[in-house]
């Protein structure tokens, strides 16, 4: 599919709002892959793609990976709204035809991230975090620029804010995440 085609089937999916982040995310990233020398193609259109199983109610994705056979972890099942990537992988190869591995992989790990992500992956959990919609956390201002100046610093930031956020809400902690912030903690 070309990325038109994607935008069209994709605006017809999500709601408004979802649709906006998701052109937002596309948008930034491919800005990011400019800034460090990545495929911006490829980073525009994970992008698109990142959040495309959203449309899902957390019932319909929980039986998606069953009838998938896709495997549902314990924080998993307590938030099933982390299933959104996985699936969402799932359903960009399925219904958008997206084989390019790097890119679902983006798509895969682009809520929790993980520790050693490549270029790409990377690209699209900063983009996701800092597009120009987002407006959830009050120092986005300097996170955005440092998303340009270090990107993995700018992550560790990202991880700083979001481990925050699950502790003060009744989120549930998926180990991937703490993982990944220790692994990032260490490289700057
Ligand atoms: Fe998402
Ligand atoms: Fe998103």
């Amino acid at each position: 599919m070309t990325d038109q085609d994607i935008i069209e089937k994709l605006q017809k999916k999500l709601k408004k709002k979802r649709f906006s982040h998701t052109l937002g995310v596309a948008y930034t990233a491919a800005n990011l892959a400019f800034r460090y020398g990545a495929d911006s193609q490829k980073a525009f259109r994970a992008g698109l793609l990142h959040d495309c199983a959203k449309y899902m109610t957390e019932e319909e994705m929980l039986s998606y990976c069953k009838k998938h056979e896709i495997f549902i972890s314990d924080v998993e099942y307590a938030n099933p709204s982390l299933l959104h990537a996985k699936v969402g992988a799932a359903i960009a190869r399925h219904e958008y035809e997206e084989e390019d591995r790097d890119i679902l992989e983006a798509i895969r790990w682009h809520t929790t991230g993980k520790a050693n992500m490549s270029l790409l992956e990377k690209i699209v959990f900063t983009a996701d975090y800092i597009e120009p919609n987002r407006n959830m956390d009050p120092e986005l201002g300097s996170i955005r620029a440092e998303a340009y100046e270090n990107l993995d610093k700018c992550i560790v930031v990202i991880y700083e804010h979001t481990l925050k956020f699950i502790k003060g809400s009744n989120k549930h902690l998926d180990p991937t995440t703490l993982e990944a912030f220790e692994y990032y903690k260490t490289l700057i």
